[in-house]
């Protein structure tokens, strides 16, 4: 049995300016063919378990290609059209008996609101109508009838932060292997409850979310069902599929995967307040950092969440740190020309920098900090642990800690990181329990590293392309009525 592996991930950020060209796929991971193994085999991440599911569930494995960048805006139709070409030629070469393809499911570019359903198009194009294709999800894509229709199998990561990528890339991949060796006749369906969920709804620790999860599980384990996915959605897309949705996969049961989908769905419609979850804005946020007493407070720059596809540069957080005259604070910006002064300056001596607003105003304004360069460094460590996005190797570019006196720093860096590895901080020598406040610039996906070292965290609904209250944008293609916009 021979089993084509490949990938094509990104979360587009319909607000952001920023788009996401060949460049972009660059800096984050870009791989052809045989290079896809090593980069992916020991990943906490579903590819990984493409890999894996080799020797699991006997097959060969002929590795295709991999795309993958940081959330930012739109994807280019140059690169997609380029990168589907290879995907498609790929998958013909590969002459394979089945098809593991790991997409986002919150892909977009200026031709195409639905990128992830236009590349299922042009993969089944290429393979015709009778190979299996099994799609790993990740849990923010908005997932379309088209999707479920080109596919054989969906099946979602059923974390928030996403710590299941792996195993959710074996069941993919397992249930792939019975397809073809015909054991199984996987069918799939979508409901999409009209609901917009804001990130801190859907984190799955959290109630009615954890709830809502134990109910797929026990869906799962229903006769004649394969997989169950809630889909949480990806909000920061004005496309006419965003939103939450509800996949069943079962085996050759088109009714039972509708019912079962349905049912998940009515669910989540009858606790949509509950999962509309509000919080305080930078002001009320600082005031309770400071005054809490067990550090460090993590202040969770919502509107600035990175991995989200946010500028990474917010500055309404360290502007309110500044103001309210806190100490013992660490504040991550990515602030390319900063660094490059701190650079200059050397290790030692004082600059005056300004931060913020690379993008525009959104995030807050640029402000002007001083302060002793601490350390410099090329910016790149090793995860060891299964973190949310499920890399090992990362590099936030070259990176300058500036010292603004008081036990304040400022972490400078030049590729936008969002905060899913403690190691951007350790590597830096910066112990992040010793500090009294840490901005984190998430919603949820940080917790899996940063929460076990957190004494108290506050979310704080601050401003920018991730805000948390889907009020502040406004959306003119999705598909109406949508809760909690109308
Ligand atoms: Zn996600």
């Amino acid at each position: 049995m021979r089993i084509a592996v490949a990938g094509f991930m990104h979360e587009s950020n319909t607000f952001a300016p920023l788009p996401t060209d060949l460049q972009r796929f660059r800096d984050g991971s870009l791989t052809y063919g045989d290079a896809v193994v090593p980069i992916w085999q020991d990943a906490h991440h579903e590819v990984g378990g493409f890999i894996a599911g080799a020797a699991k569930f006997g097959y060969e494995l002929v590795p295709v290609a991999m795309a993958w960048a940081t959330p930012a805006g739109p994807v280019t139709d140059e690169f997609f059209d380029h990168f589907t070409d290879a995907l498609a030629t790929g998958v013909k070469l590969a002459r394979a008996d089945g098809v593991l393809l790991a997409l986002h499911g919150a892909m977009v570019t200026p031709q195409h609101p639905d990128a992830d359903a236009e590349t299922l198009r042009r993969v089944r194009a290429a393979l015709g109508p009778n190979v299996p294709l099994a799609v790993s999800l990740d849990f923010h894509g908005n997932v379309s009838p088209q999707m479920a229709a080109t596919a054989n199998v969906l099946v979602g990561y059923q974390t928030y932060p996403h710590i299941d990528q792996r195993a959710r890339g074996l069941l993919a991949a397992e249930l792939l292997a019975r397809a073809v060796r015909g054991e199984i006749k996987p069918v799939c369906h979508v409901a999409k409850p009209p609901m917009l969920l804001n990130l801190l709804g859907q984190d799955t620790a959290r109630e009615p979310m954890a709830g809502l999860m134990r109910k797929c599980r026990e869906t799962e384990k229903r006769p004649g069902i394969l997989s169950v996915s809630l889909m949480a959605g990806f909000p920061y897309a004005d496309v006419p599929d965003m939103g939450a949705s509800v996949i069943v996969v079962a085996d050759g049961d088109r009714n039972l995967a509708k019912a079962a989908a349905d049912d998940i769905g009515s669910a989540m419609w009858d606790v949509r307040e509950q999962l509309n979850v509000v919080s305080p804005e930078a002001e009320e946020a600082v005031r309770a950092a400071l005054a809490c007493p067990k550090l460090p407070a993590l202040l969770i720059d919502l509107g600035d969440n990175i991995g989200g596809g946010s500028a990474g540069d917010g500055t309404v957080l360290l502007a309110e740190l500044l103001k309210q005259k806190a100490t013992g604070f660490v504040v991550p910006m990515f602030a390319p020309a900063a660094v490059e002064q701190a650079k200059a300056a050397g290790i030692g001596n004082t600059v005056e920098v300004t931060v913020g607003a690379s993008t525009g105003p959104l995030h807050g304004p640029a402000i002007k900090v001083r302060g002793v360069v601490r350390s410099l460094h090329d910016g790149k460590w090793v995860e060891g642990e299964a973190r949310h996005g499920g890399r090992r190797q990362n590099d936030q570019g070259h990176t300058a800690v500036l010292d603004l006196g008081s036990g304040n720093l400022v972490v400078l860096n030049t590729l936008r990181t969002p905060p899913f590895s403690l190691g951007q901080l350790t590597s830096l020598g910066i112990d992040p329990k010793a500090a009294r406040a840490v901005v984190v610039k998430a919603a949820v996906a940080y917790k899996a590293a940063y929460a076990p070292v957190g004494g108290t965290i506050i979310e704080v609904d601050t401003p920018g392309l991730t805000a948390i209250n889907a009020a502040r944008f406004e959306y003119k293609r999705i598909t109406r009525p949508m809760y909690p916009l109308g």
